[in-house]
């Protein structure tokens, strides 16, 4: 597996691609957003956040433009609304400074078996899913004085694309597994807990604030809020329209 490691701090970037490489990975690294965003990518990027050249932030963004590769962010403590906008923005885990070896290769083991197209998801039950692995959720056919074209959303496990209607929506890794799973069973309930233990880690200890901003995001590509009901209390939903009748 390959590393890219964005980071301008020689002293926490030596010894860190140093440690990786004793874990078998293959290090490539770079001190500025302009040489990172040049790739290649690798497999996983490692961002440290405080780039002298551009807002690591907008690396994060410009990578995700372009590329589903799993993003790690390394920020400092106190960076907790950057981290939120970096999750927005695509990123799909952070580590706070400082952070263990084994922290770090638990993370990357984490986000790169769920992110990896076509690795089996041990923990992920597939769904007995109609048309070959779609899910197909009808579509919401708001009622009114004139009915919207009723559109479909189609979550595909093996190749880890969903669709509202004829368009591709562009997820994160994090964000299609947090729709597969609540896909599985369209209209049950699934905790806060529930979907952090099964998209994120089990006893995941993070700012819960993590699930929100990925539903949030969800949310918008869907283009339609009422997609994820808000369980108050409790947790999330996908809307089911055949069951508001
Ligand atoms: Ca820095």
């Amino acid at each position: 597996m390959r590393v890219l490691l964005i980071e301008d701090d020689e002293s926490i970037a030596e010894p860190l691609a140093e440690g990786l490489s004793r874990y078998g990975l293959a290090v490539d690294r770079v001190a500025t957003g302009g040489a990172a965003l040049a790739g290649p990518f690798g497999d996983i990027v490692l961002l440290d956040l405080g780039l002298p050249d551009m807002d690591g932030i907008d690396v994060c963004r410009r990578i995700r433009q372009v590329s589903h590769v799993p993003i790690i962010m390394l920020t400092a403590r106190g960076e907790e609304a950057d981290r939120v906008v970096g999750l927005e923005m695509g990123a799909d885990d952070y580590l706070a400074k400082p952070f263990s070896m084994r922290e770090l290769i638990a993370r990357i083991r984490a986000v790169t078996r769920r992110t990896h197209v076509g690795a089996p998801h041990a923990t992920l039950p597939v769904p007995a899913a109609p048309q070959g692995g779609h899910l197909y959720v009808p579509g919401t056919g708001v009622a009114g004085p004139a009915p919207r074209r009723p559109e479909a959303l189609v979550v595909d496990r093996r190749t880890r694309q969903a669709w509202v209607g004829d368009d591709l929506v562009a997820l994160t890794p994090k964000e299609f597994d947090l729709l597969a799973l609540l896909a599985e069973d369209p209209g049950a309930v699934y905790s806060r807990q529930q979907i952090l233990d099964q998209v994120w880690d089990p006893h995941f200890h993070g700012p819960t604030k993590t699930l929100d901003v990925h539903v949030a995001a969800l949310r918008r590509k869907l283009g339609d809020p009422a997609w994820i009901h808000t369980v108050r209390g409790v947790g999330f939903r996908l809307f089911v329209p055949a069951s508001r009748g």
